[in-house]
């Protein structure tokens, strides 16, 4: 579903993302964790373009772009291939949660006005949120904001759901809910890419682990590898610091 070659991004001449190299198959549920700064967001946003690459090529679902050839007309079609969730929801606070699903369902899927708020509603529903269609963002707590969040970004179909740190701004109550919900949408056919500071919920949900540092993806595998033996020394030094 995703392959990544020979990714390179520079801020400044700070290498962010020094040869990326990864390919994530349809239905994986992938968790990237490392220590802050290690290019993990950096790594999510070139995949959606909102970051772009100085070199490599990406090829997600039916599509592929190469950083040096990019043009503007690729890049809106190849962000149709993933949509993201992010840390603060980014959610439009002057619309309803209905209205922030059927937003995009208008302009990304040409939906009428009737089409686009039964599946706004339906959206709504899966995320458990029917009762909350008329709610202003502000009037909902942080769980159900990001729940909204998540549900938007299931609306336009993607390939692929990028997850940045979804539970970062919850408090420890809320983040319960969302990481169920997540983990339920791993147990469907979805392909996904999650961000997480949650060790627990990236062991139990995910297929593969990524352990980036310095730019680098240094160390992948299934979480029993990461978690346990297998991994290398730098791994499993940050793991220990974190719990
Ligand atoms: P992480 O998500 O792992 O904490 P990031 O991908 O956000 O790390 O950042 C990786 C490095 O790139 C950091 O040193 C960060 O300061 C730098 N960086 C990220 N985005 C930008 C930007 N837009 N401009 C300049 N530097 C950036
Ligand atoms: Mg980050």
């Amino acid at each position: 579903m995703i392959t990544v070659s020979g990714l390179n991004k520079t801020f400044n001449q700070f290498p962010a993302l020094s040869d990326i190299n990864f390919t994530v198959n349809k239905g994986e549920v992938v968790s990237i964790i490392g220590p802050s700064g290690s290019g993990k967001s950096t790594l999510l946003r070139s995949l959606n373009l909102l970051v772009r690459p100085d070199s490599g090529q990406i090829q997600i679902g039916d599509k592929h772009i190469n950083a040096d050839t990019l043009t503007r007309r690729q890049t809106a079609d190849f962000r149709r291939q993933t949509s993201m969730v992010f840390q603060h929801y980014n959610l439009f606070k002057n619309k309803t949660a209905l209205e922030n699903i059927t937003e995009i369902l208008r302009f990304t899927q040409k939906l009428n006005k009737a089409q686009a708020r039964e599946r706004g509603e339906e959206l709504l529903a899966q995320v458990g949120l029917a009762h909350k269609a008329a709610a202003y963002p502000g009037t909902l707590s942080g769980g159900q904001q990001q729940r909204v969040g998540i549900a938007r970004a299931m609306a336009v179909d993607p390939q692929v759901i990028l997850f940045d740190e979804p539970t970062s701004s919850l408090d420890p109550e809320m983040r319960r809910e969302v990481l169920n919900l997540i983990e339920g949408l791993a147990g469907r056919d979805l392909t996904m890419m999650i961000v997480t500071h949650e060790m627990g919920f990236a062991r139990d949900v995910s297929d593969r682990i990524f352990f980036m540092e310095h730019g680098h993806i240094i160390e992948q595998g299934e979480p029993a590898k990461i978690f346990q033996t297998g991994s290398s020394n730098r791994t499993r030094s940050f793991l220990h610091d974190f719990a």
